[in-house]
């Protein structure tokens, strides 16, 4: 690493680093960090400087799990509205998935049609995931080549015509070409044999009936099972189901190659409290009982669950109609993911470490984003300030979400997010964006 000329010295009494929480001085050269300093370091000739008091330093976030939608569902989010709220709620980098936009990144053409319409309104630094369908397998590895960081599949379907699931034949074909490249395959994992139509209506139960844990059980034995013949990589999104983490243990135990997320939604909310009609709190696999999510807890405690990210993936508010079985599925929490896992965190007496592990360094090292994901030198210098301790309710109105619809909807949480720098700038302050400084992510960009 050469030296750069420090611009900007940043200190703060909590500071998240790898090595756990310490009074420091965060160094900045050329967007960089360029040192970790002893907190009283002095201030270099020509250097900005800023005492963030007691307020806390951490990582900016990396979501690897955003639905921007944007072209053609441009009403539902963007990569305006959705990189601003990013920004307000303290994540640096997001990784975009590849349907409910139009076209789905299924294509590297398709590719080139999002980052056109990314570059210009991205506020935070932004990436692709590509997608698997079953008409595509050959256009996996172009995709590749043109930077996309794995590959999404479904094997139910996903709710959009355009973006079919992959039948068992399909997977392995896909599975197969994407292992030839060292790719990663990422799934949405919930075996449609064991999903059961649901009878319309506003009751949650129904709901929740329809989508049991089996199908999660089953679609994931299947994917290690595949990826330990086929010696792939695979990724489980959005977990939902604790039975599952006994196999996904196992799988680790045993050297297959299996990483899982889950979401602030499965670890915060509860299907007890789901009011009937209230389908802000609808998504697929579904939020379970509270035991389900104590047992969540316990799998992200273990490391079992490698990274928590949002699946942020909103609609317009006709879409969200009070029968279960007809509205869109997906919760919206993209600006409050931080507060809301830190406040349900900082109850079971986890640290802040944790979650910078969970929300930052995890998902980098998920999407393979060396230069994100922690404080130390060599990295980005993008940072989330943290007031860990002040409160607030979560009033929809602040929300810079296209569509301000969110389960969170007048909860009180922990932890308000006070600034947000990327490359030493600030992109966001007490939740009013800046200008858009976001650069468009490669993988090994
Ligand atoms: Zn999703």
């Amino acid at each position: 690493m050469t030296e750069g000329v420090v611009s900007l010295l940043l200190r703060s009494t909590r500071v998240i680093t790898p090595e756990g929480t310490r009074a420091a001085a965060i160094a900045v050269a050329d967007g960089r960090i360029e040192a970790v300093l002893p907190y009283g370091a002095e201030v270099p000739p020509g250097a900005r400087s800023e005492d963030l008091g007691d307020d806390a330093v951490l990582p900016g976030l990396v979501d690897t799990h955003v639905h921007v939608n944007d072209p053609g569902r441009g009403e539902w989010e963007g990569f305006h509205s959705a990189t601003r709220a990013a920004a307000a709620g303290g994540v640096t980098t997001l990784l975009d998935m590849p349907l409910n936009s139009f076209p789905p990144t299924t294509t590297a053409g398709h590719l080139r049609t999002k980052r056109r319409a990314a570059r210009p309104k991205a506020h935070i630094d932004t990436g692709f995931w590509g997608g698997a369908v079953p008409d595509n397998v050959r256009e996996l590895r172009p995709l590749h080549d043109a930077g996309v960081f794995g590959f999404k599949c479904f094997l139910s379907p996903s709710g959009v015509p355009e973006f079919p699931e992959l039948d068992r034949d399909q997977l392995v074909r896909a599975m197969t070409e994407i292992a030839g490249f060292g790719g990663l395959l990422i799934v949405h994992a919930e075996d449609p044999a064991r999903l059961t139509p649901q009878r319309p209506g506003p009751r949650y139960a129904d709901f929740l009936a329809s989508r049991p844990r089996a199908a999660e059980n089953t679609a994931i034995e299947l994917l290690i099972t595949e990826a330990e013949r086929l010696g792939a990589r695979v990724h489980i999104l959005h977990l939902s189901s604790s039975d599952a983490l006994p196999l996904i243990a196992a799988a680790k135990a045993a050297g297959v190659r299996v990483s899982a997320e889950t979401c602030p939604h499965f670890l915060t909310l509860t299907a007890e409290e789901v009011p009937d009609g209230a389908t802000e709190f609808k998504c697929c696999p579904p939020i379970r009982e509270a035991a389900n999510r104590d047992a969540l807890w316990a799998g992200l405690a273990a490391g079992v669950i490698d990274c928590v990210v949002s699946d942020h993936s909103p609609c317009t508010a006709e879409l969200k109609t009070p029968d279960f079985a007809s509205a869109w599925g997906g919760i919206s929490s993209l600006q409050l993911g931080l507060p809301a896992v830190w406040t349900e965190a900082r109850r079971r007496g986890h640290t802040l470490d944790e979650v910078a592990r969970w929300m930052s360094s995890g998902p980098a090292r998920l999407a393979g984003l060396g230069r994100k994901g922690a404080i130390e030198p060599g990295r980005d210098a993008d940072f989330a300030v943290l007031a860990p301790d002040e409160r607030f309710t979560v009033d929809p109105v602040r929300l810079h979400h296209r569509n301000r619809i969110t389960a969170y909807a007048g909860r009180t949480l922990y932890g308000v997010v006070r600034s947000t720098w990327l490359r030493g700038e600030r992109v966001a302050a007490d939740g009013v964006p800046a200008a858009p400084a976001g650069r468009l992510l490669e993988r090994n960009g």
